[in-house]
């Protein structure tokens, strides 16, 4: 789809690891839960969820979070910048962080999960809600309705 503007290019705070993005995301979130508040230091975490193929990435990652091997949360060995999250949906798809990219600035997550862990006063933005990760049987709607009414690049 040519309104996604692909490829998109990025990379960490220090620039050791350097990713390209060029296959479209399937969705779009915001996750509030405990775990993503410790992993990014912030009120939630922003994840483009896309297919394991659509990024590549120049350099060394190293394994951190809790060093499950699923999922896995790949870091900048020398800034410690959360990078992606690979093994999401059985490696099928990968979650990058939007604030990677050199043009991010246009992402709005399109749901939210775990808002039953969400901090006081917060909001992302995402037109849907889910207390916790969103049951298995929502993922294609999800997707249909991000890919009818996410929001693209500027
Ligand atoms: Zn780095
Ligand atoms: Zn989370």
């Amino acid at each position: 789809m040519s309104d996604w503007k692909l490829p998109w290019t990025g990379a960490c705070l220090c620039g050791q690891v350097k990713v390209r993005v060029t296959e479209a995301p399937v969705v779009a979130a915001a996750c509030h839960c405990r775990a993503c508040q410790k992993l990014t230091g912030g009120a939630y975490s922003l994840s483009l969820m896309l297919p394991a193929s659509g990024l590549s990435v120049e350099g060394e990652t190293e394994i951190g979070g809790l060093h499950n091997p699923v999922p896995e949360h790949h870091f900048c060995p020398s800034c410690k910048n959360w990078l992606f999250t690979r093994g999401i949906a059985g490696g099928a798809f990968v979650n990058v962080r939007p604030s990677l990219l050199d043009d991010g600035g246009w992402v709005v997550p399109y749901a939210d999960t775990w808002t039953a862990q969400s901090l006081p006063g917060v909001q992302s933005g995402a037109r849907v809600h889910y207390p916790e990760f969103p049951p298995v049987e929502d993922y294609a709607g999800l997707m249909e309705g991000y890919a009818r009414d996410g929001v693209r690049p500027g």
